[in-house]
């Protein structure tokens, strides 16, 4: 870490740990007061190199949890009623309790159609309109993993949030625009930047509470963080660097997500949390 850094690190790989710990007890429970696993199903559409590299990670993980998982192979020429079919299908298998439908799922098919296929019970990674809307509603259901992993990290460092401005730069349908839903409903001031916003650094520097998920390397710099700042870095770019320059952000910021080792691995952790607790409501235990 830089020598004049000021900046406490949020450690998202200890607390993903220790969640995913607490998950796996959970598992383990179901197993035993039922006779079965939690299982997620995963679906590929073609082969995408990271999108197989992510599929066969999640595998790994939920494997190392005692969760159960099925994996889905669909040709890269899959139509969108392919797709459909497929996750219609896990949709009503009962022995299926969330499911992971990877993308991009390439031209050929029309991805929200093929999202609204999983069942809202199942919709453990947070993908589905449903969902949307219940977290819009502030109703309970599952959140999408990355935005639910952040509001972990910053409940695990008692961060306040009422009252406070958060700046979240980037408005993805996944990351940025339920982020800020997720902060507004915990009632954060919350300000959204993306492509189009004028002067983005004025609003940036303005922030209590940043949020970045833009998917460009250093975007944000130490220059444009309000000293005593919370950053949230979400941005994953080649080479393992993060949308904000941890450099120099970690001089003024009061807390910072490293990238690696800050948002990703709760990403992770909330995955496997919500499929286990999908398994628990879907075989009456909760
Ligand atoms: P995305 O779908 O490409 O969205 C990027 C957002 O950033 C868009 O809203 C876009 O604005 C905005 N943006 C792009 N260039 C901008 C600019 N010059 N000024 C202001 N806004 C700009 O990306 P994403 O899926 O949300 O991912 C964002 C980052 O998070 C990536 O680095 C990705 O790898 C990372 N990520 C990490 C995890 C994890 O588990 N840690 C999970 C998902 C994503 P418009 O809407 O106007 O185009």
């Amino acid at each position: 870490m830089n020598p004049t850094s000021t900046a406490q690190l949020m450690d998202g790989a200890g607390l993903a740990r220790r969640s995913v710990e607490e998950t796996t007890a959970a598992a383990e429970e179901i197993r035993l007061r039922t006779g079965t696993a939690p299982c997620l199903a995963t679906v590929l559409v073609g082969e995408d190199p990271s999108s197989v590299t992510y599929v066969r990670m999640k595998r790994n993980r939920c494997a190392r949890a005692g969760i159960e998982s099925r994996h889905v192979a669909l040709p890269a020429e899959s139509t969108t009623q392919d797709v459909v079919a497929a996750v219609t299908a896990l949709s009503q298998d009962p022995g299926v309790h969330g499911i992971l439908l990877q993308h991009p799922m390439g031209p050929g098919v029309d991805e929200r159609a093929a999202f609204e296929a999983i069942a809202p019970e199942k919709d453990v990674d947070g993908v589905t309109m449903h969902s949307f809307a219940a977290m819009g509603f502030g109703l309970p259901g599952f959140v999408s993993c990355t935005p639910g992993g952040i509001m972990r990290l910053l409940d695990a460092y008692e961060v306040g949030l009422a009252g406070k401005h958060a700046v979240v730069v980037g408005r993805s349908a996944i990351l940025g625009k339920p982020a800020g839903m997720l902060l507004l409903g915990r009632n954060a001031t919350v300000t959204y930047c993306h492509s189009y916003t004028a002067d983005l650094s004025s609003l940036v520097r303005q922030a209590d509470v940043l949020v970045a998920a833009v998917g460009r390397p250093r975007f944000i710099t130490g220059a444009d963080i309000r000293p005593g700042a919370v950053v949230i870095d979400a941005g994953y770019n080649e080479g393992n660097v993060g949308d904000v320059d941890f450099a120099t952000a970690s001089e003024r910021a009061s807390l910072i997500t490293p990238v690696p080792g800050g948002v990703g691995p709760m990403t992770i952790a909330v995955l496997l949390e919500q499929t286990v607790t999908a398994a628990s409501r879907q075989l009456g235990l909760s």
